[in-house]
């Protein structure tokens, strides 16, 4: 199916597998080109009701909630389906696509659409007067932590080197909008999920970067083994450089075994002094050694460690990764200064609050698996932790036993936090914890609190949960907020209490 071209949407009979964002931007487009879309969910609420009523409008048919024959709408394939597109949430077990395979029909994802449909965009953007030019060469990312972050990097350099970019993908607007759409890129940043990736057999970009491995999403790809073989489909078809990262031999073992375009480079990113065809560190200075003049003696500095924000060890990693890719495209050092300079990361990833009596306030609520906890925790000592929420499944051993001697002390929250106290009472016994008992969403007032109790001067108060947030909170946002709030609150009382 990889090389497979579709030279004609026309008359196709389509299926879209959810009624999303993505779903949406799927079957508009693919109706606009002529196809005939079927959009199908389970849900039935208001809400799909409406989004229902819009696309009907547009001639697409919308099947919701249960079917007249009992079944489900999302789990039966329409007659006549000759391909599925799905929406990144779905599992690959999910009966709709058993029941495709079965009928031999191709499941693919909105990635692979936007990736066939980049000839179309190149053509309506013509057709409007531009000049008729390739398609925007893509540079992707994926990885289990730190994507968004590093395409947003990579977009604010390759804008500083005055190129038209966009940071799309698993972000911002829907990437077929972006490759249909009127605005005309340079090059587009890419942010990959596993998911997209799983469902986008015939993607071959520029070069791509997998920022790290660790278990995560497993419920969904099945296995260890299957989620890194999805990650590593990023690779496959690269032109220029597959980025990996030195620290993380799991993402150079998936380069080793990508099939790439004959002189397409591997180029390493590492903390420490970068080898040949690496960029890294010496100094406090970030530097290439793999775009450079004889890389055997020379590197080219790049940025300070300062440029980085915020300058903990695992976004300086996600700024190399950034450099790297952007190098690979061509770009000037100065430009990677100057986007790094300009860049300002989402809310709630290692974002500064406040400093309380002498205690700076740190919320990662982002952190939502133990891979991007223990990265957080490594960037602040002493450090008083707080944690807690749905674990997902996962296990804390690893986590606690890092982060053990960096801990000023821990205060839990939420519905798994005991098997975060059994692991700190197994690998950290003299840290003083604090267990709340409490899963109400006023218990971040009293968790902060504690933390300020257990705090010392000098010491940073880190909200990195290692856990989802749904327990407690609509979403890591609201949950980030709500630290933010009571760090606040405890800001006000503090004064108070000195005035
Ligand atoms: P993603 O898009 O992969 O979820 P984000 O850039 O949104 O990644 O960062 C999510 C969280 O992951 C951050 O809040 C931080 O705790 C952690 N993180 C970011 N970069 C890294 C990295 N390179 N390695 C480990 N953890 C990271």
């Amino acid at each position: 199916m990889g090389s497979r071209q579709v030279t004609s949407w026309q008359d196709k009979n389509i299926t879209v597998a959810g009624l999303g964002v993505s779903g949406i931007s799927a079957a508009r487009a693919l109706a606009g080109l002529g196809a005939v879309v079927t959009v199908v969910d389970n849900g039935d609420g208001d809400a799909h009701r409406a989004r229902a009523a819009e696309l009907e409008a547009q001639g697409i048919t919308v099947r919701l909630g249960r079917l007249a024959d009992g079944g489900h709408a999302g789990e039966v394939l329409p007659e006549g389906t000759e391909l599925v597109v799905t929406s990144p949430g779905w599992k690959p077990d999910s009966p709709l696509f058993e029941a495709a395979a079965e009928a031999g029909v191709d499941v693919v994802g909105d990635v692979e659409i936007a990736w066939l449909l980049r000839e179309v965009g190149q053509e309506r953007r013509a057709a409007a007067g531009e000049p008729l030019r390739a398609p925007a060469p893509w540079l992707a990312i994926t990885g289990t932590n730190g994507k968004t972050t590093t395409t947003q990097m990579l977009a604010s350099i390759l804008k500083a080197a005055g190129l038209r970019t966009a940071a799309v993908g698993n972000i911002g607007t829907p990437i077929i909008d972006v490759v249909l759409g009127e605005q005309e890129y340079d090059v587009l940043a890419v942010e990959l999920s596993s998911y997209q990736l799983h469902w986008a057999p015939s993607l071959r970009v520029h070069s791509a970067a997998v920022l790290n491995l660790a278990p995560d999403h497993l419920d969904w790809h099945g296995s260890m083994q299957a989620y890194a073989a999805d990650k590593g489909r990023i690779y496959e078809g690269n032109t220029v450089a597959c980025v990996y990262n030195v620290a993380d031999p799991a993402t150079e073992n998936l380069v080793v075994e990508a099939d790439v375009e004959e002189g397409c480079r591997a180029i390493g990113f590492t903390l420490g002094a970068p080898g040949p065809s690496m960029l890294g560190v010496v100094d406090g200075i970030l530097v290439d050694r793999a775009f450079v003049e004889n890389r055997q003696k020379n590197a080219q500095e790049l940025a300070e460690v300062a440029d980085v924000n915020p300058p903990a060890p695992h976004n300086i990693a996600n700024a190399l990764a950034a450099a790297a890719l952007a190098r690979a495209f061509g770009v000037e050092p100065r430009a990677v200064r100057d986007g790094l300079r300009d860049f300002r990361p989402d809310a709630h990833r290692v974002a500064y609050v406040d400093e309380v009596a002498s205690v700076t306030y740190i919320d990662d609520s982002k952190a939502t698996n133990t891979h991007a906890a223990e990265a957080s925790l490594a960037a602040f000592e002493p450090v008083v932790w707080i944690a807690g929420g749905l674990a997902k499944g996962a296990t804390f051993d690893d986590l606690v036993q890092n982060a053990a001697k960096r801990l000023r002390g821990a205060v839990l929250i939420g519905a798994d936090r005991a098997l975060i106290a059994d692991a700190l009472a197994r690998h950290a016994p003299e840290v003083p914890v604090v267990d709340l008992d409490r899963t109400d969403t006023g218990a971040m007032l009293a968790a902060v609190r504690e933390a300020a109790a257990l705090a010392e001067p000098g010491d940073t108060v880190l909200l990195a949960p290692a856990c989802a947030s749904m327990d407690m909170f609509a979403n890591y946002n609201k949950r980030g907020d709500a630290f933010a709030d009571a760090v606040r609150e405890l800001a006000a009382e503090n004064a108070a209490d000195t005035a």
